[in-house]
């Protein structure tokens, strides 16, 4: 269920877990612990709901956590589906088949081996994305082959390999150097020891660059990413292959240890996680998962730390806020921009925006993450912690309140800062874009109506059920106006449709600023 991190085409056409192929939204459910799901080459599926017509269908299906697109893996089971014998046992024998040809220690083999020949016979072919050794020189022949790979190039492989650019699986976009450079920094000036890298291929090179080139700080990375190519050069001990989307370690239980380990050495002292997910997908898959890893560090600690959290650093949209301190209310959005290198628009720059609309959650203190004043923050006193210049603290609200960079506006009628480019609208009651229509789709929540929080934070919800109850007398009431945002004529379910309506408020946003 990876989603895109990509513009605002995918952001726009993106529901909530939406598969390309299918037509009406679908919905992932957590699963009873009590029936384990089907594998796919991907570890445990996820359970999901198809949504059409604005109803939530009855038969539930599983298909896979980490690839939106049937065509990245088509695995598809109903839920009450009885498989044969054979059936099963073809599904295990092709499970086996995608995995890579490889295993990690043939790799770590491959790696060590590598690095014994002379600069002369050092070749990384681009085609295949491979370091080759001198056997495998012939069956590239044709490719297109980097010579001469030398010790540097080998410690930064995410320069060597291409980002996986592909939305619905991998969404490799890598740290611009200054938003790399400021989080080692940063860790550096915390005091961690540990960072456990979950899909941030970047940082962990960079981290360990750094603790190779200078003595001071010697910290220690783990990466975990689903991107098979990076074990080509790393050992064991510092990369897994993993799928976040259900904390599965493809190499089973030897790699599961290594992450334990790491996690609680030192008694769970001095370690943080860093994270920086494929985003627009399933936060709560996310939020699980992180959890488990939560755990597993909870596990090494002694009784009386029991009060203690697992340092987290989560990089993400600022419009998944909401969502994000839902599972995680102990969490609070940094106002740092971080910057990416292969992105059209999250990057500084001439081409790019130059605004970021990616955040850092995190429960450590703010007033403890110092950002740079000479990239344009500065220190709130009153809030005690660093804000974007343009953030300016609100008197009213007792906060420095923008989100996005911009200085946003107190506005009296609805008792809190808005956004620059809004308005209040006497009709509406609230504030809106100047062009907005009277009657469009109110802002508010889906499930009550109010405008003070959205579906996913109403109090009103108790169950399922409930909510798809209201939202379907909702939808009644406003299904003219709802057309808008149906695809092929199929209603989308609640979540996405407020979800779709918040990104593209903010992918708008982010484009008129
Ligand atoms: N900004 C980061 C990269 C973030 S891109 C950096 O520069 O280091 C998202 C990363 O998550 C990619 O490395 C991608 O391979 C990885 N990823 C995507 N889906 C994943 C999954 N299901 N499980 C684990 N990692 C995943
Ligand atoms: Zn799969
Ligand atoms: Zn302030
Ligand atoms: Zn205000
Ligand atoms: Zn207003």
């Amino acid at each position: 269920m990876a989603a895109p991190r990509d513009g605002l085409g995918a952001v726009e056409t993106e529901g909530n877990g939406g598969r390309s192929e299918s037509s009406g939204a679908e919905v992932v459910l957590s699963s009873d612990p009590a029936t384990p799901a089907p594998l796919c080459p991907h570890g445990p599926t996820l359970l999901f709901v198809k949504v059409s017509q604005g109803r939530e269908g009855t038969r539930r299906f599983y298909a896979c956590s980490a690839c939106r697109d049937r065509k990245d893996c088509n695995f598809f089971q109903w839920e009450d589906e009885k498989l044969s014998g054979a059936r099963l046992a073809a599904r295990e024998a092709y499970n086996r088949r995608c995995q890579p040809p490889l295993s990690r220690t043939q790799c770590v083999e491959r790696y060590l081996k590598f690095i014994e020949l002379p600069l002369s016979q050092r070749k990384f072919c681009q085609r295949c994305q491979q370091l080759l050794l001198p056997d495998d020189w012939e069956k590239h022949g044709e490719h297109q082959v980097v010579g001469d790979v030398s010790l540097t190039q080998l410690k930064r492989p995410s320069r060597l390999l291409y980002p996986l650019e592909n939305k619905k699986t991998n969404a490799q976009y890598l740290f611009a150097d200054r938003s790399c450079q400021f989080l080692v920094d940063l860790l550096s000036t915390l005091g961690f020891r540990r960072v456990l890298c979950v899909g941030t291929p970047r940082l962990h090179e960079l981290i360990r660059l750094k603790a190779s080139g200078d003595k001071k700080s010697n910290i220690k990375s783990l990466l975990l990413d689903i991107d098979f190519r990076y074990s080509q050069f790393y050992m064991e001990d510092s990369f897994c292959h993993y799928n976040m989307f259900n904390h599965h370690f493809f190499d089973g239980k030897a790699a599961l240890e290594v992450c334990r380990t790491f996690l609680q050495e030192d008694k769970g002292e001095g370690v943080i996680m860093v994270t920086d997910p494929p985003f627009g997908g399933l936060v709560e898959p996310l939020a699980v998962t992180f959890k488990k890893l939560i755990a597993m560090w909870k596990e090494g600690q002694s009784q009386d730390n029991s009060h203690k959290e697992l340092p987290i650093f989560w990089i993400f949209p600022y419009f998944f806020e909401s969502r994000i301190c839902q599972f995680f209310p102990s969490f609070c959005m940094l106002d740092y921009q971080v910057d990416y290198d292969n992105h059209a628009l999250y990057k500084h720059g001439k081409t790019g925006r130059k605004q970021s609309p990616v955040r850092i959650f995190t429960n450590i203190p703010p007033n403890k993450i110092i950002l740079p004043i000479e990239e344009g923050y500065r220190f709130c006193p009153l809030c005690q912690r660093y804000v974007s210049l343009e953030n300016q603290h609100c008197e009213h609200c007792n906060s420095c309140t923008s989100k996005d960079g911009r200085k946003w506006n107190h506005c009296f009628f609805c008792k809190k800062c808005v956004k620059p480019s809004w308005i209040h609208c006497s009709i509406c009651n609230h504030c809106a874009l100047p062009d907005h229509s009277c009657e469009g789709p109110k802002d508010g929540c889906f499930v009550c109506g109010e405008l003070d929080h959205k579906r996913s934070t109403c109090p009103n919800i108790s169950t399922s059920k409930k909510v798809n109850k209201a939202v379907r007398k909702k939808k009644q009431r406003k299904s003219n106006k709802m057309k808008m945002e149906t695809t092929k004529g199929q209603s989308m379910n609640h979540t996405s449709v407020t979800r779709k309506k918040e990104r593209r408020e903010t992918a708008h946003q982010y484009l008129c600023s």
